[in-house]
Formats: C-alpha cells, structure tokens, sequence
C-alpha cells in the first residue's frame, strides 16, 4: 500500500485553479527532487460544484476531504453566483468543510519578505522583518453563539442581537494551539480579549492563565485588551509573536495584521481541526487568504504565492516538513528579488508577469537552493 501522504485538492473557482495549478508545479518539484509524494484527489467545490452537481459540496467530496490527510483550498465565489439561494452560495461549501471537520484554530501569519518591505502602508522600519503568527478561535463565539436573531418588540422598536459566549473547553483547545505555535517560535504568546467590559473576555483571561500556569511551560503569556491590541498592531507590529485570540476579535485583527503586509495576493492560512486522540491526526484545510478575484480570472495574471504558502504551511504543520517549508519560504523570497513580479506586487525596476512567470522565478530559485 502506498504510504504517500493523501492530500485532497479542491481549486474552486475564479482564480483558484489558476494558482493551484501553479502551485501544483511547486509539488511536482518536490516530488521529483525530495521524493516527496502526494496521493492527490482532486474535487469540486463552491460555484463550480454548484454548476456539475447542484450544491457547492457534495457528500462525496466532503468524504474525500475527510479521509485525506490535508486539504489545500483554492477559493469560490464569483459575481454569478450573488443571486443564488443562500444554502448553495459558493461560500457554504467552505464554511460546510470548517463545520464538519471542526477546525476550530485559523492560523493566519502576517509576514513580511524583505523584497515587498515597500509594499506596506507602513513605514519600513515598522514592518521590516515582521513575522506574527495570529490565532484566531474559529467555530465559537459571537458568529455562531445563541441566543441570535431579531425581533420586534410590542411598541413596534425592531432589535437584533447577537451572543458572545466561550466555555472553558474552547478557551482551552485554541489556547492549547497558540502555545504550541509559540514553542517553535519565539515562545511569546499575547491574548487579546475584553475582560474590562465582557464576561466572556473575564473567563477568556482566566482560562488562558490557568492553562498557561498548568501546560505553559517555555511560553511566556501576556494579556492584552483588544482595542489596545488593534493599536499596537499598527504602532508596533514586530513585539508580537503569537497572538490568540476569539473569532470576532480575530477576524478584525487578522485583516489588520494582513494590511502590514501589503499585499492579499502573499497571504496563506491554515485551518485546524483537534488531534485525534488515539492517531494524532488532525484535520486540516489550507488555503489563501485572498477571495477568488472575479476581476483578473480566466486571465493568468493571478500572483499564485498566497497558495503556494498556504501548501508551504501544510508540509509544516500536517506533514513535520519543516525544512522542505523553509525551502519554499527561502525560494519565495529569492524569487521577490527576481526580474519578474505580478501586478499586485509590482515595483519600480521590475517586469510584470503572470501566474506562470511568477511560479517559474520560484521554480528556478528552488533549483538554484537545492544546487
Ligand atoms: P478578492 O480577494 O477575490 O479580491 C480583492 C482584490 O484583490 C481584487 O482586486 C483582486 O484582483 C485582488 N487579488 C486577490 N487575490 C489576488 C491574487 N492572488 N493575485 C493578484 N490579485 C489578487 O476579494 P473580493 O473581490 O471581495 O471577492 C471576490 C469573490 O471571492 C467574492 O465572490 C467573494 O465572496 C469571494 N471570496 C472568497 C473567499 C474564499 O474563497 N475563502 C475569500 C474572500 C472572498
């Protein structure tokens, strides 16, 4: 039997096949010089699975996905699909693969490569050399807590609410990520939460202190409040390693911290389901940060190193392949200092190119690396 590892495939749509195909190359690169081999099933997902099959995810290819090792995500949407009915938008086949393999931990870093440090809209020496990773609670809190809704009070006053509600266990699993996150970092974790004016913020700080006191060890912990949070982030980016945080504060901090980057066609995420207890394995869904970019599709011109660092962040941490994620990190930041950039990117002094130029500089670096 083969013992490859099994990595199920799903592009999506708009750009999505056009960087994963791009980043494909990349896997077939690895295959041919480090032996490292997937067994790959590729599927439909969000329009695309909507125009063969009728919904955005069928329950095939949610199988598929659940007995594969990892799942690398293109994107899904596009303009087409605004007017369908909510249940089969594009977006419910991602949000359907988060809820059913339960990746409660969405791993968004926000790094800067020294060749884009002018990309950003701050000033260089702020961003230089930043490197966060943001952990952000995915499946609880303030998006999917009840009770929700809305409703018409009897003097005709129409009010909607929603409900920001953690419990301990939940505190604990993302908590439990963020440290081990920062033990193969710098080892610095900040919890940003509003324990001055929620109760949940209240439990949130202490559940994190007591976990950290029980199973912290090579961590240090520091509490933040999440306005103040939002502040340093564009002050002082580089005091932050790892940040934990829940869903509604992370969805805001992650795209603040994103911005430092510069650019949405660099960023890569990874979505993380619990390990099992008896095998270790847990699920995992990779993708890019970036949507699905009806505006460039169909045209190559896609930059694909989102993706390729979304599959980078997948050998890391599905596949213990640190080293062969190093490479690719290496490869792209060589590759940034090449001739060639796509537009999102571009730069005074460099030529623009597309999809396949811009995979093909980091192919080539890749080869001069491993010279
Ligand atoms: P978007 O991320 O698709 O595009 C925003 C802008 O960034 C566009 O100008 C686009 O051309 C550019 N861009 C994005 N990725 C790029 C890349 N790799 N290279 C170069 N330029 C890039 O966001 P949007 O326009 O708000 O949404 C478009 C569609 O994507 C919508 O249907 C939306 O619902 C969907 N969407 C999907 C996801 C996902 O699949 N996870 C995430 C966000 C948006």
């Amino acid at each position: 039997m083969s013992s490859n590892k099994k990595l199920m495939v799903l592009a999506g749509d708009g750009i999505g096949p056009e960087v994963m195909a791009a980043t494909l190359k990349v896997a077939d690169w690895f295959a041919r010089h480090r032996s490292l081999n997937f067994d790959i099933t590729e599927g439909l997902v969000g329009g695309a699975a909507y125009d063969a099959k009728g919904v955005p995810l069928t329950d095939e290819t949610l199988a598929d996905a659940m007995a594969a090792d990892a799942t690398l995500f293109g994107a899904v949407g596009g303009p087409q699909y605004d007017d369908l009915p909510f249940e089969v938008k594009p977006e419910r086949g991602l949000l359907a693969l988060r809820k059913e393999m339960d990746l409660f931990a969405n791993l968004r870093p926000a790094m800067v490569f020294p060749a884009l440090v002018s990309s950003s809209t701050l000033k260089p020496e702020v961003v230089s050399g930043l490197n966060i990773m943001i952990v952000r609670e995915l499946t609880g809190g303030v998006y999917f807590a009840e009770p929700r809704g809305r409703e018409t009070l009897a003097d005709g006053t129409v009010r909607a609410f929603d409900t920001n509600m953690y419990t301990p266990p939940e505190i604990e699993r993302i908590g439990r990520v963020a440290f081990d996150l920062a033990r193969k970092r710098q080892g610095r974790v900040v919890s940003a939460e509003k324990a001055n004016v929620m109760h949940s913020g209240v439990l949130w700080r202490e559940v994190m202190t007591a976990l950290h006191q029980a199973e912290g060890d090579g961590v240090t912990l520091e509490h933040m409040y999440a306005d103040n949070c939002a502040m340093q982030l564009v002050r002082a980016p580089k005091q932050f390693d790892v940040l934990v945080t829940d869903n509604l504060f992370g969805d805001i901090l992650s795209d603040t911290a994103a911005m430092l980057t510069g650019s949405l066609g660099m960023l890569p995420s990874a979505s993380l389901g619990a390990p099992d207890e008896t095998t270790g394995k847990r699920f995992a869904l990779y993708e890019p940060v970036h949507g699905s970019a009806p505006d460039i599709a169909g045209k190559g011109l896609a930059n694909p190193l989102a993706e390729l660092l979304s599959f980078s962040m997948m050998l890391r941490y599905s596949f213990d392949q640190g080293d062969d994620a190093d490479l690719i990190e290496q490869a792209v930041e060589k590759a940034l200092s090449g001739e060639l950039r796509t537009g999102d990117i571009m730069a005074d002094g460099f030529t623009q190119t597309g999809t396949d130029g811009m995979i093909d500089q980091v192919i080539n670096s890749l080869d001069e690396l491993a010279r």
